[in-house]
């Protein structure tokens, strides 16, 4: 899905997403597809200054500006030669949707037409975005609209940050006041991967996409305040570990036993639940960060008393923190949300096994808020 770009030089080798023709009309790479230093050398074998890639990034990064034209301390000269060659933000919004408690969703149509699905959590002057790392999901838990119809591709380091820079550009749930010129409106105060894709599945270019979001040149975002959640892949888990980096890692568990996991998460047959908290106690080692494990209940499937206590006693004696997220009804699909009183005891049996846990709220319901819903709900008409 990609190829060499040498839109300027002879020597600059960078790997972009595709830029093809398509019809008569180029499709140009996004500028944030480039890091920093390969932009550096892109102006300077243009016979451009090196320092002018800050500037431009700076301008979509911190500033909230989507055209290349709003860059007023960039000369105009530049800002057209640039524009043959790059569009400023690769992404197009094909559907935004807002729910009446200011949670925002978008459906981003990237540069090869493929569709990807964010959220903006807005909620106690918090501004939370939630970030897709791939087209689809490999991974096929069962309940989940994301990996219907499997994976895609993996989203570059730029399709990851324009998300947040379309998210961070959204209005706040109050009016506020003008912000300095030039200057975006509201910050992102947290980050969390909980989109479409298995974030472990991209690690690389996550990682690239997420020292932009904790750089003080992009949106200076502190690591602790940004969740990485996964389907539980030990290798990955323990290469995140080892970079010694304050991310919080939630591991989505959804059952107490293999054979239980196995029928909802696929993926367990090659992991099993062993190697996933041996994996999980070595990132708290390494970090110092307790892990949470996340567990959608599913109505009559895993939601018992007896898979409280089970859970309980797996868990005990780890630094966890258990999160019970209700099933999300997805269309076309046999599970159904937990009953208020099934939820209830599961919370209770877990807490009185001395697990610290927390039900997830229900945020943007009326508007497919839940991983790959609104996607689907466009495919498929
Ligand atoms: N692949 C990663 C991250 C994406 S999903 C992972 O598995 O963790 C983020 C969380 O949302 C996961 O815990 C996932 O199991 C949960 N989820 C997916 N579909 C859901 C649904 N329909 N209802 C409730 N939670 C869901």
């Amino acid at each position: 899905m990609t190829r060499d770009a040498r839109p300027c030089g002879p020597s600059l080798n960078v790997k972009l997403p595709i830029i093809e023709t398509a019809g008569e009309k180029r499709i140009l790479p996004g500028l944030l597809d480039l890091s920093e230093e390969n932009l550096r050398a892109w102006l300077a074998e243009c016979g451009e200054k090196p320092m002018r890639a800050g500037q431009m990034r700076h301008w979509l990064l911190a500033r909230g500006a989507a055209s290349f034209d709003e860059m007023t301390d960039v000369p105009k000269a530049l800002r057209l030669h640039v524009a043959e060659h790059f569009a400023p933000l690769a992404s197009k919004i094909a559907k935004h949707q807002v729910a009446s408690d200011h949670t925002h969703k978008l459906l981003v149509e990237i540069i090869d037409g493929k569709l990807v699905e964010c959220v903006l959590i807005q909620d106690e002057g918090r501004r939370t975005a939630c970030i897709s790392t791939q087209v689809g999901c490999g991974m096929g838990c069962v309940f989940c609209a994301s990996g219907l119809d499997g994976v895609d591709r993996n989203l570059t380091v730029g399709e990851i940050v324009e998300q947040l820079v379309r998210l961070r550009n959204l209005p706040g749930p109050t009016p506020s006041p003008r912000p300095p010129k030039g200057e975006a409106v509201e910050r992102l105060t947290h980050i969390v991967v909980m989109g479409m894709g298995e974030p472990l599945a991209n690690l690389a270019n996550l990682l690239d996409a997420l020292e932009v979001a904790t750089s003080k040149d992009g949106f200076g975002i502190g690591a602790r305040h940004i969740t990485i959640s996964t389907v539980g892949l030990p290798v990955k888990i323990r290469q995140l570990a080892d970079l010694g980096k304050q991310y919080h890692l939630a591991v989505s568990l959804h059952a107490p036993n293999d054979e239980l996991r196995t029928k909802i998460v696929p993926t367990n047959d090659k992991t099993g639940l062993k190697d996933i908290l041996d994996a999980a106690a070595y990132f708290f080692d390494k970090t110092g960060r307790q892990v949470t494990y996340e567990y959608v209940l599913l109505g009559g499937i895993n939601d018992e008393a007896r898979h409280a206590r089970e859970l309980a006693a797996l868990l005990k004696g780890r630094r966890a923190h258990v999160n019970v997220i209700p099933f999300n009804d997805v269309e076309g699909l046999p599970y159904r949300r937990p009953t208020i009183e099934s939820l209830r005891m599961f919370t209770n049996t877990l807490q009185t096994g001395g697990i610290s846990v927390k039900v997830r709220k229900r945020k943007g319901s009326q508007i497919d808020a839940a991983c790959g819903q609104l996607r689907r709900s466009v495919i498929q008409g």
